[in-house]
């Protein structure tokens, strides 16, 4: 039996370069490994305020990207989460299984809110687990390849799992986390301190951003005293983050990125990095341009709609019949 392999994006802005690290870099090879589910997570959006607009746009631009990495529809099931309406089901029922304690808890949570009025904080980003782990048990995945701020979402997921088949018998499958062993955490060039994210960029590298602009945010991103390109990421956190750059632009290790660079200064350090990063977007720049002109998108989300679908439903079904739902055939 193949592995399932889910994964998802939320359109809540332009795609940053640790959205690419942490998935789109990777699809190739998830989808030569396994069953791949690779979406578009719409609804999770719409947890904080979004022009529908902006939120149509980002949703058309994440599949162009991921057909842009090598994502091949006849293989993967590529869809949005708002076509396939078993996510808002299993919503309505896992919310009943997680607790507010431990929704209470969720450091995305703690993070998001921080930066809002009370008053404005939405119900769906305070229970926005539940809906995470109604996307990954549909597909009974095995294998969730996100960044690492996501990890926790996920081993809530596996909690949830624990809880239900506990009260019910085997009725989910239990994933597992699978994280990027460089680039787990992609930091802002302004601010290394923070990660990156689309919704709330700080010193962002956007996929779409001109070669230009690229180039002239890695040569001026924030480094640290002294001239020695070390990774130190407590100490040396900026230059440690353009060696986590460079290192998963290359596809070689850390140790093998700070071999390259010994003796060389700070400038010619940032200069190879830019480089590193331009040929690589820039190339994917073009494929999906292509694909935005082609509109190959609209093909590949309808197909994989009606296969989301079809293997959602019927896991559905084995959830409500579980817990005492009637499912009239
Ligand atoms: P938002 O600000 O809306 O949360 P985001 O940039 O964090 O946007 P998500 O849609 O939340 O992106 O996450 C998509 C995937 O990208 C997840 O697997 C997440 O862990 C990963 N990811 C996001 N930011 C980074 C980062 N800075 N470094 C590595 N992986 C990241
Ligand atoms: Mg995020």
């Amino acid at each position: 039996m193949k592995e399932k392999i889910l994964t998802g994006i939320k359109p809540t802005g332009s795609l940053q370069l640790g959205n690419y690290i942490a998935v789109l870099k990777n699809l190739k090879a998830l989808q030569d490994r396994g069953e791949c589910y690779i979406f578009i997570a719409d609804l999770h959006a719409l947890t904080l305020p979004i022009e529908p607009e902006v939120l149509r746009q980002n949703s058309i631009d994440i599949a162009a990207f991921y057909l842009a990495c090598g994502l091949d529809p006849d293989k993967s099931t590529l869809f949005l989460q708002s076509s396939v309406s078993a996510h808002a089901e299993a919503n309505a029922i896992f919310q009943n299984y997680l607790y507010m304690g431990e929704l209470s808890r969720m450091t995305q949570f703690k993070d998001k809110s921080a930066k809002m009025k009370e008053s404005a904080i939405g119900l769906g980003l305070f229970a926005y687990p539940v809906l995470m782990a109604g996307d990954i048990v549909l597909y009974d995945a095995d294998i969730v390849p996100v960044g690492d701020d996501q990890k926790q979402h996920v081993e809530l997921t596996r909690d949830l799992v624990n809880r239900f088949n506990n009260r019910y018998g085997e009725v989910l499958k239990m994933p597992k986390p699978e994280i990027n062993k460089v680039g787990k955490r992609i930091m802002s060039l302004s601010d290394p301190t923070v990660k990156m994210s689309k919704s709330d960029p700080k010193g962002d590298i956007f996929l779409k951003d001109d070669l230009k602009v690229i180039r002239k945010k890695i040569m001026s991103a924030v480094t640290d005293l002294g001239c020695e390109v070390k990774y130190d990421p407590e100490n040396k956190p900026g230059i440690s983050n353009l060696l986590v750059i460079y290192a998963s632009m290359k596809d070689i290790s850390i140790e093998e990125a700070e071999a390259h660079f010994v003796g060389k200064r700070y400038g010619e350090f940032k200069g190879e990095v830019a480089d590193a990063v331009c040929d690589v977007i820039g190339k994917l720049q073009e494929r999906y341009q292509h694909i935005i002109e082609t509109k190959a998108y609209e093909e590949a989300l309808k197909k994989g709609a009606i296969k989301a679908n079809k293997v959602a439903s019927e896991t559905l079904k084995r959830i409500k019949k579980a817990v005492g739902l009637l499912t009239l055939e």
